[in-house]
This record gives structure tokens, sequence and C-alpha cells, in this order.
């Protein structure tokens, strides 16, 4: 909060007029050009203080500002300094890519480029945050997928534990905090109010068990080849789809064209 330009006054021990003491204008003795403490002027307070809007003028040598100004010039510190003392140090904010430590963008490969070319990096925040998200998005997707495959199992609680350990020890070597616990958020929730990659994973996840079932064949090598292969197919058929639908727009651009010519 702003300090009251009058408690700062009195604080510096500015002297006073007695009769404006306090009022909405109060009027000291001017600090900074001292043209009022000359001989003769006893009787002049050229420094005006408005105590309402909590600003300060000289009639005499001009010097003027906020209360945060009148500190700084009195105190001789810093404005930054005084803006500090009230307000705290302001906190810039952080770029997400920033918050990803060495590990994490190793992962994604960009590691190696922050360290060697920092000022790249900061125009590349962008990029690489897109990159870590479609990391985690994949991973998120995969692992959920595999989380599925073993809670369909039945009646082999051993093999479904193995399973689970593998799940569990895999999510660790992935740098996505806390992973496996989201993972367990979204399963414990209803299917329809699920995340897009729980959902996407849960397809995945029935896909590959069944694949899985088919030959009653759950080895953890296969569960995960799987869902890998699975989770290609179906983002082939999604760019497939974005295709087909290009070319439609596409299309129907031209026709536009031809129509107009
Ligand atoms: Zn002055």
């Amino acid at each position: 909060m702003l300090p009251e330009i009058l408690k700062v006054a009195e604080e510096y021990g500015l002297t006073f007029n007695p009769r404006t003491h306090g009022k909405k204008e109060t009027l000291c003795k001017c600090v900074f050009c001292e043209e009022d403490s000359k001989p003769g002027k006893g009787h002049k307070y050229y420094i005006s203080l408005n105590t309402h809007d909590q600003v300060f003028k000289c009639w005499y040598c001009g010097v003027s500002g906020g209360v945060l100004d009148f500190e700084a010039k009195l105190s001789g510190l810093p404005y930054s300094e005084i803006r500090t003392k009230y307000f705290g140090i302001r906190k810039k904010p952080v770029h997400p890519a920033e918050k990803l430590n060495a590990r994490q963008l190793r992962t994604i490969g960009w590691a190696e480029y922050k360290r060697k070319n920092r000022i790249a990096f900061n125009k590349s925040r962008e990029i690489v945050l897109r990159d870590w998200k479609s990391y985690e998005y994949e991973e998120l997707v995969k692992h959920f997928a595999m989380f599925i495959v073993i809670a369909h199992i039945e009646n082999q609680d051993e093999r479904q534990n193995d399973l689970l350990q593998y799940v569990m020890q895999s999510c660790r070597g992935t740098q996505i905090h806390l992973l496996f616990n989201r993972l367990l958020a979204e399963y414990v929730k209803e299917e329809a109010d699920r995340a897009d990659w729980a959902m996407e994973g849960t397809k995945i996840g029935r896909a590959a068990w069944k694949v899985a079932f088919s030959t009653y064949d759950f080895e953890m090598d296969k569960v995960v080849l799987n869902v890998a292969i699975l989770y290609h197919m179906l983002k082939m058929d999604k760019v497939q789809k974005l295709e087909v639908e290009t070319r439609k727009m596409n299309s129907v651009e031209n026709d536009k064209m031809s129509l107009a010519n």
C-alpha cells in the first residue's frame, strides 16, 4: 500500500507551516532548493503536499511527483528500492519452457541447444513448450493404454502385478512429474469426464487388450509393442482424416474460385 505523504514528510523531519499541518494542502520548507530557508524568507513554505492525492510540488524549484518519488528523493535511494519497500519484489512471470529441467529438456532434445545458445533458446521457447506438451501427451496416452490393458486382465493376479510394476517403473523414467498418479486420478473418473489423453488411452488400451487376449499373451513387451503400434495407427488415422478434410476444404475453395471467375 502507498504510504501517506504527510507521514513521510514527518519521518524525514521537514519543517511544516504549523497553520497548514495535516490539512489537505500542507505546506513545508523545500529541502531540495532550500530557497525558502534563505534569510528573510522565514514565513515562506514552497513545498505543497497534497495529503489527499499523496503528491508534492515545490512552487519555487518545480520538483514534484508522487509519494514514492518524494521518499526516493528525500532518502537518496533509487525509486525501485522505495517501491520494493512498500510493494515487495514484483515477480517476473516465468515462461513455462523455462521451468523444464535439464533432464526434461534432454528427453525432448533441447538440452544441448539451451546450453549452447541461450538467446536462440529464449526465442524458441514456444516451440520447446509445444514439443514438451506433445511428448507429455503421447506418454500419457500410452501409459494410460497400458494401464487399461492391466485393468482388463482377469484371473492372473501375479501377471497383473508384474505388469503394474513395469508401468510404474516406466512412468518414473519419463520425466513427467507424478505421471502414475495422474493415470490413477483419471482412471477413477467416469469415462465421460476423463481428459482427452485418457479417452484416447482407453481406446488404445481396449484394442491392445483384445489383441493380447486373442493369443492370451500378456507379456509386457507384447503389450507395450501393441500399444505403441495402435497409438501410431490412431495417429496415422488422424493425420489421414486431417488430410482428407484439408483436401475437401481446398476443393471447396477451388470451386469458389472457379465460380468467381
Ligand atoms: Zn524547491
